[in-house]
């Protein structure tokens, strides 16, 4: 049964003219499926209703043809023909008595057009400010377009009516939307009655919502995700401005919706942000307004969210990855099963999706995005097929999910495991600086299968073909992961980095197994991942003189992805490194390594006494290879199949080993997947009528 401590979590409050049935509040967030997948984004939103969302919003949903975010994927309501897209979403959130929100966009100096091919059209005439710094920008808006953007988000607002929602969130926070460029004095630089003080840059957003609730105010609510601070400096629309601009329209919205400055504040990843990491700029602000409050921090504690509760930080507890993590969160709160939740581990790979414009993964939650696509449900799965037993070789995170969905399909699962200790990867890099919430990949896996009477752990088993063969089980479900290559195999090199067995050459895997480095480091990150940048600022802090040489003209570039790019660029500052970017490696010597320019092969020497390698990652294959050219004794020794899966088939995040593990346990009898593949697609897709 629930946690007296936790009931606060369970009080309905109103909002508006609504009522929400308790404090747990979807914020609007991506997932890279938006207005190409909208069964899939629907049956995403509907699985949140079931588990016990009060408020479920949209993404941001595009209210006009003269502002979009290509090629971001979101949604899009520019006429009465997206409204059936968005009347299935509001009607999956609406199951189970959730409210269903809508947020509503018009991004002004962040959206470039390349679709429409409209003028961009922003507060003040600036230059487009998105991530890829798009050479084009937008014409200030005169009073005629101003009276048209009222209208426009009053069309918005009578359509998301007929679409089903309850709820509208003007959106005005992270940079993106336009509510936020007028209150900003570094977008609005106006001198007419929308610029200069505070009251003037706030007379768009108060024209707005006036017209929305003449609109459409008797029956829905509206709510204003505003930006906690800029976080811009000086001109920026900053904390205390923010206060002073809630204590001047306490009763503007029916509920205030605080984001922080930028969407990479906002989205703090665990290395860099703590749970509720919001909290101070957060505190206070409900006194100034009678209207409800709302407020994010990662929230996974349902002791943290009963305590911002009941100390008055906020009404209601805005969650965004914790609710791709575990959309059952708040029905495993109110059933006394905290321990069941899987908590986010602040990776930010779900915003991967977005940003790569794919579909979004989670690496604790497999079935994100996947369960209109595959049909996968994140609490439910199809009891076992036709053969009985599996064992898992490896207890990484592939080998782990593949045991713990398989235990819940009723199969008997043995796992093996070489090492003393289970966790493969993540048991190893949760000890690296700032890593350690990764670790809840293991820690959530081990706890489940724990509590099954179906699953049998062996550590310090190093399995061998013969040992296989022996075993008897039916399946066998190869998950041996994947050591770093010493050779510099990557991008750059094909082929080995031609080298002098005399310089010290470190991988990740050498650092994270206690050897070290001695002098002067030399970092190659070939990988531009995560690796190279949080072994080069633990070196360095570690006393290190390091020098970090990338081919690529950012640190550690792919995290541009996961919003830590820039976080990441700061900390070696600050730690020390030095940074060579656009620079490769042609040759390794003693005490030496020759670089080279990217583009133009001028070569230099960087003298060093050791060599950090974080280049590519080689797949422990070799005994799903021997266990295949033993195929002649698999029916004697009773084997139905092997499967290779993970960074043992293919390396890659953690998040791609959690989908190969659970996929691998969905499948399992099941036909989808056989040892020709088929040839049909293996999941659904929403294919585009023709006009
Ligand atoms: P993934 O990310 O695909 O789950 P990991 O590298 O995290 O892969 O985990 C693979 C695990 O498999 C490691 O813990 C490794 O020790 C283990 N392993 C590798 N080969 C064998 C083997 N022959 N028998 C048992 N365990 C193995
Ligand atoms: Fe959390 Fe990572 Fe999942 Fe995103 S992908 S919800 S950050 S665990």
């Amino acid at each position: 049964m629930r946690n007296p401590a936790y009931d606060i979590l369970f009080d309905p409050l109103a909002i508006g003219p609504l009522m929400a049935k308790n404090r747990f509040y979807q914020v609007p967030h991506c997932n890279g499926g938006g207005y190409r997948d909208p069964s899939a984004v629907a049956a995403m939103r509907g699985i949140k209703a079931e588990g016990g969302w009060g408020v479920i919003f949209t993404e941001q949903a595009e209210i006009h043809q003269t502002s979009e975010i290509t090629p971001f994927i979101e949604l899009r309501l520019w006429e009465d023909a997206d409204i059936p897209a968005l009347r299935r979403m509001s009607e999956a959130m609406k199951q189970n008595g959730a409210l269903a929100g809508v947020e509503l966009a018009y991004s002004g100096i962040n959206g470039p057009n390349f679709y429409t091919k409209e003028v961009p059209l922003a507060p003040t005439a600036l230059p487009i400010r998105t991530f890829t710094n798009d050479p084009v920008q937008a014409r200030a808006l005169d009073k005629n377009d101003i009276r048209n953007l009222r209208r426009w988000f009053v069309n918005a607002a009578k359509r998301t009516r007929i679409a089903g929602f309850d709820l509208i969130c003007l959106y005005g926070a992270h940079g993106f939307g336009i509510f936020q460029h007028f209150l900003s004095r570094a977008t609005n630089q106006r001198t007419d009655e929308y610029g200069g003080s505070l009251e003037n840059r706030a007379r768009f957003v108060n024209e707005v919502i006036a017209d929305m609730k003449d609109a459409v105010g008797d029956s829905m609510a509206i709510t204003l995700r505003v930006s906690l601070d800029e976080t811009i400096g000086q001109l920026g629309f900053s904390n205390a401005e923010l206060r002073e601009f809630i204590e001047m329209n306490k009763d503007l919205p029916d509920l205030w919706d605080l984001a922080h400055g930028t969407w990479e504040d906002c989205s703090g990843p665990s290395r860099f942000k703590e749970e509720a990491a919001q909290e101070a700029l957060v505190k206070g602000i409900k006194s100034l307004t009678a209207k409800p409050v709302v407020g994010v921090g990662r929230f996974t504690s349902p002791d943290v969210m009963a305590r911002m509760i009941r100390q008055g930080v906020i009404d209601f507890i805005g969650c965004a990855r914790p609710s791709i993590a575990d959309p059952f969160l708040p029905k495993k709160i109110n059933e006394g099963r905290v321990e069941d939740i899987r908590e986010c581990i602040g990776c930010n790979i779900c915003i991967t999706g977005d940003m790569t414009m794919s579909v979004s993964r989670c690496t604790q939650n497999p079935t994100f995005m996947e369960e209109w696509r595959r049909g996968w449900h994140p609490e439910k799965i199809e009891p076992k097929g036709a053969s009985e037993s599996v064992l898992v070789i490896g207890s990484g995170p592939a080998g782990l999910e593949a045991a713990r969905a398989l235990s819940l399909r009723g199969y008997e699962v043995a796992v093996a495991e070489a090492r003393e200790s289970f966790g493969g990867r993540v048991a190893r890099e949760r000890l690296l600086p700032g890593l350690s919430a990764w670790g809840r990949v293991m820690d959530y896996r081990l706890y489940q299968i724990g509590q099954r009477s179906n699953v049998q752990l062996y550590p310090g088993s190093a399995l061998s073909v013969d040992d296989v063969l022996a075993f008897g089980f039916q399946n066998i479900c190869i998950a041996t992961g994947s050591r770093w290559r010493a050779d510099g195999v990557a991008r750059q090199h094909v082929v080995p980095i031609p080298a002098d067995a005399a310089m010290p050459v470190f991988t990740p895997d050498d650092l994270m197994d206690g050897k070290r480095p001695t002098g002067r480091v030399v970092l190659f990150d070939d990988d531009h991942y995560y690796m190279g940048g949080v072994l080069a600022e633990w070196l360095a802090r570690e006393g290190h003189e390091v020098t970090l040489i990338t081919p690529s003209a950012f640190v550690s570039e792919w995290t541009r992805n996961t919003l830590e790019q820039g976080a990441i660029h700061v900390r070696l500052i600050e730690a020390g490194v030095k940074i060579v970017l656009n620079t490769g490696l042609a040759s390794i010597h003693a005490g030496a390594v020759e670089t080279n320019c990217t583009y133009t092969d001028q070569r230099g020497m960087v003298e060093a006494e050791s060599l950090v390698m974080v280049a590519s990652r080689q797949q422990t294959d070799g005994l799903y290879h021997a266990l295949r050219a033993r195929q002649a004794d698999w029916a004697e020794a009773g084997i139905r199949s092997v499967r290779l899966i993970g960074d043992a088939a293919a390396p890659g995040p953690i998040a791609w080993a959690t989908f190969a593990g659970h996929r691998y346990a969905r499948e399992l009898d099941s036909g989808v997947w056989t040892e020709d593949w088929g040839d049909s697609l293996a999941f659904r897709r929403e294919v585009t009528a023709l006009s």
